[in-house]
């Protein structure tokens, strides 16, 4: 199996497991993935009014040579919680396979933890020191939110996608998104 095989099950299998959801938990991830969408927005417009765009396309990308397993679970949930369209990567190239044309095959508010979070110094070195705090401040509220997802479904995401349909599906034939009985509709014990 090559990996646009796996990443296609994985695809398939996040998908389906979403939405055969309790509504009640479905709600509660169409919200946690709202706010990740929200809280990376925020991330990349702080980068973004001190000129990030122009200081990234100057350099050309260097820090998105490897992104293979930057893509999460909670990233292909953030996708269909918003009813938004996937990309389709390319895989086997030099580059990271969600790297397109012009740019990232991702919308900012849509871009992997990992991406979202990382400026090298050229993009961070001028920033001052309030603007420094305010990202970091985001990128914890980010990291907490990813957090509440895997408490959540009782797994680890942050390995990757593909990783998880490795493990998880192909590996142990278990479903990714589990603990869902606890939240059968109007039947939810904390
Ligand atoms: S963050 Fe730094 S290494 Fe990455 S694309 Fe921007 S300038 Fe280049
Ligand atoms: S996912 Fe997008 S931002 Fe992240 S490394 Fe790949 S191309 Fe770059």
């Amino acid at each position: 199996m090559n990996d646009r095989d796996i990443w296609l099950q994985a695809v398939a299998a996040v998908a389906a497991e979403y939405r055969a959801l309790p509504s009640a938990l479905r709600s509660r991830v169409d919200e946690l993935a709202a706010s990740i969408r929200r809280a990376k927005g925020g991330l990349h417009r702080l980068a973004e009014e001190m000129r990030c765009a122009e200081i990234c396309s100057s350099c050309g990308g260097e820090c998105c040579v490897r992104g293979k397993y930057h893509v999460t679970v909670i990233d292909i949930l953030v996708f269909l919680a918003a009813r938004e369209p996937l990309f389709e990567p390319a895989f086997g190239r030099e580059s990271c396979p969600y790297l397109g044309g012009s740019g990232c095959m991702m919308a900012p508010s849509y871009r992997p933890f990992s991406c979202v979070t990382f400026n090298c110094e050229r993009v961070e070195g001028g920033w001052e020191p309030e603007r420094v705090s305010e990202f970091y401040r985001c990128e914890r509220e980010l990291r907490g939110l990813y957090g509440a997802l895997e408490e959540l479904f009782g797994n680890r995401f942050m390995h990757g996608l593909l990783m998880n349909c490795e493990r998880d599906v192909m590996g142990r034939g278990e479903p990714i998104l589990r603990c869902v009985e606890r939240w059968v509709d109007g039947n939810y014990d904390q």
